[in-house]
C-alpha cells in the first residue's frame, strides 16, 4: 500500500531545510523549494527548473503540491466576480474578488461550510465540513491577485475574511495564512489592509491580543440585546455580549486598534430606538465603527431588510453619539456573492 502523501506547504521552512540535510543534501536546498511553492506560486515539482532531476524526483516521492482549482468562474455586472474553489478532496468554498475606483479587495473563506448558525446567513445551512489549511487560503487571495491583474489592471489591495466560515475557528491555520500574505516570500502585503471578521468569539479574540496580531478586527454584532441576538444568531447563548464585550475591552487596551462592528438592520427585528440605544452602549468604550450593511435575501423571506427611515435613525443616533458609521451597499448580488449568500449552489 502506498504510504500517504505529505502536503509539502503545511512545512515551514526550517522543516524543510531539516528534511533537506536529513536527505543528504544542503540546507539552502530547503529555501530553494520554499521560494518556488510560495513566492513563485509552482503548482508542480517539475515546475522547479532550478532543482535537479533527482530531488524532483524525490520530492514527489516524499510530497504533493495541494494546489486549489479555480472551476468556475462568475462575472457581475457591477464587476464583481466570484471563484468556486475546487480544494483538492474535492471539497469547494466561495471567494469574491470586490473592484471599487480605488481598491479590490478579495473575499476569502476559512472554513468548508460553518459550525455556526446564524439564521441569516446561507453559508449556516452547510454543516461545517472541515477546516482550511494555510496554503487554501493563501491559493484563494492568489487567484484574486491574478484576477484583479487581468480583469481590473492592477494587483490586489485588500483582504477580509469575510467569505464562508468562522475565521476565529479556525485560528492558527488563518494566523499562517495572514503570515505567508505579508511576509515578503508570500505576498508582501501590509496587514493594515487585511481584516479578519467574527461573528464574536471571547477567548479567540483574546488570544489574538495576546499574540499582537496586526491585522484588523471587525465584530458581527446585529444586535447588542441579548435576547435578539440569540434568537439570530444561537451561538450567542454560549458566549453572551458580555463575554464578548469583556473580550473586545481587553483587546482595546492592548491593541489600541478601533474596532469595527458589522450590523444589518432588519425589519420588526432590530429597526427600533431600544436597539440603537443598546449599541451605542454596547461600542461606547473604545473608539468604534458601525458598518450598517445592506441584507441580502437568502430565500424564505423571513429576514427583511429595514425601511429607510430605520437606518437614517440609526445613522443619525451613532453620529450624535460620536461613533462612526457607514452604509455599505452590497456588490455581486446578482451572481450570489454577496455577504451571508455563499453557500456553493453550483
Ligand atoms: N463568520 C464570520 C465571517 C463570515 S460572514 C463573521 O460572522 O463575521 C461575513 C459577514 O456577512 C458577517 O458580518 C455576517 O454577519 C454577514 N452576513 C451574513 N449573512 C448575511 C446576509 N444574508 N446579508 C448581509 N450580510 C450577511
Amino acid at each position: 500500500m502506498e504510504t500517504k502523501k505529505k502536503d509539502i506547504r503545511a512545512l515551514t521552512k526550517e522543516q524543510l531545510r531539516d528534511f533537506f540535510i536529513k536527505e543528504g543534501d544542503q540546507a539552502f536546498r530547503g529555501n530553494q523549494v520554499y521560494e518556488w511553492l510560495w513566492s513563485k506560486g509552482a503548482h508542480t515539482f517539475e515546475d522547479m527548473t532550478n532543482i535537479s532531476k533527482e530531488t524532483r524526483y524525490m520530492l514527489e516521492d516524499h510530497f504533493v503540491i495541494n494546489h486549489i482549482h479555480v472551476d468556475t468562474m462568475q462575472k457581475s455586472n457591477d464587476g464583481t466576480i466570484k471563484n468556486a474553489v475546487r480544494l483538492h478532496d474535492g471539497l469547494i468554498v466561495e471567494s469574491v474578488l470586490i473592484p471599487t475606483k480605488s481598491r479590490t479587495t478579495a473575499c476569502v473563506s476559512s472554513q468548508v461550510g460553518c459550525s455556526l448558525d446564524c439564521r441569516f446567513c446561507a453559508t449556516s445551512r452547510l454543516k461545517r465540513m472541515r477546516n482550511l489549511n494555510p496554503d487554501e487560503i493563501f491559493d484563494q487571495v492568489v487567484a484574486i491577485d491574478r484576477e484583479s491583474r487581468l480583469y481590473h489592471d492592477r494587483p490586489l489591495s485588500n483582504i477580509v475574511f469575510m467569505g464562508m466560515g468562522e475565521p476565529l475557528m479556525n485560528y492558527n491555520n488563518v494566523l499562517k495564512a495572514i503570515d505567508k500574505i505579508t511576509s515578503d516570500e508570500g505576498l508582501g502585503m501590509s496587514p493594515k489592509r487585511i481584516v479578519v471578521s467574527t461573528s464574536g468569539v471571547p477567548k479567540m479574540i483574546k488570544k489574538m491580543a495576546d499574540d499582537e496580531v496586526k491585522f484588523k478586527l471587525a465584530v458581527s454584532l446585529h444586535s447588542a440585546i441579548d435576547a435578539v441576538r440569540t434568537s439570530i444568531m444561537p451561538f450567542n447563548e454560549n458566549f453572551p455580549l458580555a463575554d464578548l464585550r469583556e473580550a473586545l475591552e481587553y483587546w482595546y487596551a492592548k491593541t489600541k486598534n478601533r474596532i469595527t462592528y458589522e450590523y444589518v438592520v432588519w425589519k420588526d427585528i432590530n429597526d427600533k430606538k431600544k436597539d440603537v440605544d443598546a449599541l451605542i452602549a454596547f461600542c461606547k468604550f473604545a473608539p468604534s465603527k458601525v458598518n450598517l450593511i445592506e441584507y441580502n435575501p437568502i430565500d424564505d423571506g423571513e429576514f427583511q431588510q429595514a425601511n429607510s427611515q430605520a437606518i437614517d435613525m440609526y445613522v443619525s443616533m451613532l453620529e450624535a453619539n460620536h461613533i462612526t458609521v457607514t452604509v455599505r451597499r452590497s456588490r455581486g448580488k446578482d451572481i450570489d456573492a454577496a455577504c451571508g449568500q455563499l453557500a456553493n449552489k453550483s
